[in-house]
C-alpha cells in the first residue's frame, strides 16, 4: 500500500472539518441554505489554511445528488468524483501556469456549454494574481454576467495584486493564518487518531515552525513520523530547529554579560547544523516573549506566546531577576542587529558580534525603577 501524505489524507471534507475559518464556513454555508450564493468568490489568504479544500467542498455542496445542501454527502456519484479530481463539470486551474489570454478565451468558450453531469460548472483558479492584464480583461467580461450555470471561485495568496475592477465582481473571503495553540491542538487529534505517540512540547514546536499554516504543519508531522521523532529533542533534531532551552541559555547568557558562556552556545548551535538566521529570528521572538511577559505577567501572557504552560513557569522565574528595561534593550538592538545578519556573508561572525556587544550593554535604569 502506498503512503498518504498526511495533508491529503486530513484533507478536510465538510464544513466542519475545516479548522480555523469559520466566519468563511459559516457564511457560506447560510448563503447555500438561502440560495443566495455569489456567482464568483474570491478566496484570500496565507498558504496552506484550507483555501482550495474550501473550494472543493462547496463545489461539491452546490452539486451534491441529495443538495444543494449546506454540506455535501460526500456518498454520490458527484462527490466522489469531485473528491477524486475527475469531475469534468469541476476544474480546478492553476493560475500561475495558465495565466494568458489564449487560456482565458478557452475558458470563455468552455463556460457557454451546460454541464455534464453536475448542476453547475465550477471553476476554480488557484493563484488567480498571477493571470495577465490581458487575461483579467478578458475575464471581466464574463464576471458582469456570469451564466447561471457556472461559477468562479478564486484563490489567492496576494489579493492586493487583484485590478479592482476584478476585485469589485467577487464576494470576498479573508481565510486566516492559525494560532499556535489551535494548530497544536489539531495535530494533537491526528497524533492520536494516527497513534504516533508525540509528546505535547514537540507539538507545540510543530506548530510554530508551520507558522500558521495546517498543510505546512502536517508536512513537518509527516516528516517527523518518517524519521520516527517522538520527543522535542529529536524532533529539534530532525528539523534542525533549536530548541527553547538552547535560547533561554544564550538569553540569559546575554543578561548576565556572560561572553564566553554566549558564545559556546553560538558556536553549539552552528557546529550542529543550524541556520544561524533562523537561529537570530528565534532569538528576537525569545525576548519578544519575555517582553511580553514581563510586562502582562504569565496569567495574561500565556495566551500570547507561543510556549507551553510550563516554559512560561519556568522563564517568570527568571525573569523576575531583571528589570522591564533590560529586556527591552536587548530586544531593540536585536531588531537592529538582525537584518545585518540576514544579509551578512558570515552570518555566524555577525551573531558573535551582535552578542558581544549586547553583553557589553550597560543596563539603563528606567525612571519608574529610579523612582522606586
Ligand atoms: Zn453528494
Amino acid at each position: 500500500m502506498s503512503y498518504l501524505v498526511l495533508a491529503r489524507k486530513w484533507r478536510p471534507q465538510t464544513f466542519g472539518d475545516v479548522i480555523g475559518q469559520s466566519h468563511v464556513t459559516r457564511t457560506l454555508q447560510n448563503a447555500l441554505k438561502n440560495d443566495c450564493l455569489a456567482h464568483a468568490l474570491l478566496f484570500s489568504g496565507p498558504r496552506g489554511v484550507g483555501k482550495t479544500s474550501v473550494a472543493r467542498i462547496l463545489a461539491k455542496a452546490v452539486n451534491c445528488e441529495s443538495g444543494p445542501a449546506p454540506d455535501p454527502c460526500n456518498k454520490c456519484g458527484v462527490c466522489r468524483e469531485i473528491t477524486a479530481g475527475s469531475s469534468i463539470d469541476v476544474q480546478e486551474i492553476d493560475g500561475a501556469s495558465n495565466r494568458g489570454i489564449d487560456e482565458i478565451r478557452q475558458l470563455k468558450e468552455n463556460i457557454q456549454f451546460l454541464p455534464t453531469r453536475c448542476r453547475h460548472r465550477i471553476y476554480i483558479i488557484d493563484e488567480v494574481h498571477m493571470l495577465t492584464k490581458e487575461a483579467f480583461n478578458a475575464l471581466l467580461k464574463t464576471l458582469e454576467e456570469p451564466p447561471s450555470h457556472v461559477y468562479f471561485i478564486f484563490a489567492t495568496t496576494e489579493p492586493e495584486k487583484i485590478p479592482a475592477t476584478i476585485h469589485s465582481r467577487c464576494q470576498h473571503y479573508e481565510f486566516r493564518r492559525l494560532g499556535t495553540a489551535e494548530l497544536a491542538d489539531h495535530l494533537g487529534k491526528i497524533v492520536q487518531t494516527e497513534g504516533m505517540g508525540l509528546q505535547q512540547d514537540a507539538m507545540l514546536l510543530l506548530a510554530r515552525e508551520a507558522e500558521g499554516s495546517v498543510r505546512d504543519s502536517l508536512s513537518l508531522l509527516d516528516q517527523v513520523a518518517a524519521y520516527g521523532a517522538t520527543s522535542l529533542k529529536e524532533v529539534c533534531e530532525v528539523l534542525g530547529v533549536v530548541g527553547t532551552q538552547v535560547l533561554e541559555e544564550l538569553a540569559v547568557a546575554i543578561l548576565e554579560s556572560d561572553v564566553a558562556k554566549a558564545l559556546r552556545l553560538i558556536d553549539d548551535v552552528y557546529s550542529f547544523g543550524g541556520n544561524i538566521q533562523k537561529f537570530t529570528t528565534d532569538l528576537v521572538f525569545f525576548f519578544r516573549n519575555l517582553v511580553v511577559l514581563k510586562n502582562l505577567g504569565p496569567e495574561r501572557a500565556v495566551t500570547l506566546m507561543d510556549l507551553s504552560r510550563e516554559d512560561v513557569d519556568e522563564f517568570s522565574s527568571v525573569i523576575s531577576k531583571y528589570t522591564a528595561h533590560s529586556f527591552f534593550q536587548v530586544l531593540d538592538a536585536l531588531m537592529k542587529g538582525q537584518e545585518a545578519i540576514y544579509r551578512s556573508t558570515t552570518p555566524k561572525l555577525s551573531l558573535e558580534m551582535l552578542v558581544i556587544r549586547l553583553c557589553s550593554m550597560k543596563e539603563v535604569v528606567g525612571i519608574d525603577d529610579l523612582l522606586g
